[in-house]
């Protein structure tokens, strides 16, 4: 099959990695990439169902779609991902000229089902769960937005129930992936040059839990895929239970790996092994995304969330004394059901407390189908709400400014990334804390000022820091520590 296609994917980085892997399964059915809408055949819709609004813009740009298809019927609309698998047949029978339907569990069965399209019906195709012969095994063929730094699943849907969450209706039970398939994954990664991974999972700090009772139940005695310990170490450690901490071991130890990182963990099941593995691994980043979700004791019990501020508060302070320089980041919602001027006045001190870098605050807004959404007796003023955010936000900004400023005058790895949104002659990159940081563009490797500031998207420099802002930091590049492979230059030798 010819053609060209383009992704536009909602929502968070899993969604996003789901979008990488759909690209996958469309290029091993010999499709390339389109620049835009403009000139694809097959555009992909893959959607998120956790924001406000979620339906509203997919039909949005589904009727923007539908007048484009009029003008070119040939145009093939897919819709992917969470909304698609809540919706089930909704979305063909609201918008019938819609081509295919697919939910999470069998994204990336988009490029195989094209042929299958028939003119004047939508193929909709909702698995219930994961099949095993089709899960995250193609994992190898996703098509991959950066070169240098890579999203890896480690584990998909979620096992927890709190109140305000759709993510275990739309992605089903936990299910961890074999532990070897993950480790050759990264080690193919870094054998193409990516140098950064990011394990995903909605709660990384249970991978392998399903495995311990499918291995407890003799379901998959003798699955060396599911074995931690022999990769990475001949030690007596091997188990046949990984636990979290195993793979940031195995992970962190794959030569050409320089930076690991993880989200999220769940502060309910964060364990000793894993704070011991962040602090002893070299390449595992000083970064700790800990989502408090709110600071009120008796919010978190109807949250469900498993945890009180005081043993969030212990975990995170003992994270801090075994990781020199640790990072931390939260998620915390504003206005949920029943959220009084003291329960909020809790978040701001445990907030205050645990002296973020940086945090996502939301305002609370119910999911349907969620605990939460029939909670409407107990919603908080929408006016009542801004104004806490607001609050939370001097905050949450306050400890940030600070940490930022605490950067100055030191010296910081950066991973660059390229121009910055603002300027060509500013570029941008992240530390190891996931700090941004901007520095002046690199200079033409031919430019006899240069001086060695030749580098590219994926290099790693030392950047002096001399300024800090509430959301970034910047500074000069002291030096070129890293070029890509592709981008090292050659050394020219005068032959004799
Ligand atoms: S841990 Fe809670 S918030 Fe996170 S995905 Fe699971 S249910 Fe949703």
């Amino acid at each position: 099959m010819s053609g060209k296609f383009y992704i536009r994917t909602f929502g968070c980085q899993m969604n996003e990695h789901d979008s990488e892997r759909i690209a996958g399964s469309l290029v091993k059915e010999g499709l390339s990439r389109a620049s835009g809408i403009d000139d694809a055949d097959v555009v992909v819709l893959n959607t998120c169902c956790v924001r406000e609004n979620a339906d509203n813009k997919l039909y949005g740009n589904l009727g923007h779609l539908k007048a484009i298809k009029e003008s070119r019927p040939g145009l093939k609309i897919v819709v992917a991902g969470c909304l698609a698998q809540k919706d089930k047949d909704l979305v063909a029978k609201k918008a019938p000229y819609v081509d295919m339907v697919v939910g999470t569990f069998n994204s990336t069965r988009v490029g195989r089902l094209l042929s299958d399209i028939r003119s004047g019906s939508t193929l909709v195709e909702i698995w219930d769960g994961p099949k095993p012969e089709e899960g995250l095994d193609n994992a190898l063929v996703a098509e991959r937005d950066s070169a240098y730094s890579a999203w890896v699943n480690i584990q998909t849907g979620c096992n927890n129930n709190c109140a305000f969450c759709i993510v275990p209706a739309v992605r089903g039970a936990e299910s961890s992936r074999p532990f070897g398939e993950i480790v050759k994954e990264v080690g193919a990664l870094a054998r193409s040059g990516v140098t950064e991974v990011t394990l995903l999972g909605q709660n990384v700090n249970s991978y392998g839990r399903d495995l311990t009772l499918a291995i407890r139940q003799g379901r998959i005695v003798g699955d060396v895929e599911y074995i931690a310990g022999d990769i990475w170490t001949d030690s007596p450690k091997r188990r046949p239970a990984p636990l979290f901490a195993d793979l940031l071991r195995a992970i962190g130890s794959i030569s050409g790996i320089r930076r690991v990182r993880f989200t999220s963990p769940h502060p309910k099941d964060i364990r000793l092994e894993t704070i011991a593995a962040m602090a002893e691994v070299p390449s595992v980043c000083e970064h700790l995304h800990f989502p408090l979700q709110s600071g009120s004791d008796s919010v978190l019990a109807r949250m469900h969330r498993g945890y009180d501020s005081h043993r969030y508060l212990t975990q995170l302070n003992s994270a801090r004394e075994s990781i020199p320089d640790l990072a931390v980041t939260t998620d915390i919602i504003v206005g949920f059901p029943g959220e009084t001027e003291a329960d909020f006045e809790a978040t701001l001190e445990v907030a205050s407390a645990a002296e973020y870098d940086g945090a996502f605050t939301f305002i609370f807004s119910p999911r349907p189908g969620t605990e939460a959404e029939a909670m409407v007796d107990l919603a908080v003023a929408p006016e009542v709400i801004a104004q806490r955010f607001e609050k939370l936000k001097v905050v949450i900004d306050r400890s940030g400014y600070a940490k930022n400023l605490a950067r100055v005058g030191r010296v910081e790895e950066v991973m660059v990334e390229g121009p910055s949104k603002r300027s060509n002659d500013v570029w941008s990159g992240r530390t190891r804390q996931n700090r941004l940081v901007h520095f002046p563009a690199p200079r033409a490797i031919d430019d006899p000022k240069s001086q060695g500031a030749f580098f590219t998207p994926g290099s790693y420099l030392d950047v002096r820091i001399d300024y800090g802002a509430p959301h970034f930091i910047r500074g000069e590049v002291v030096s070129v520590n890293y070029l890509p492979k592709a981008e090292r230059p050659r050394i020219l030798v005068a032959s004799s």
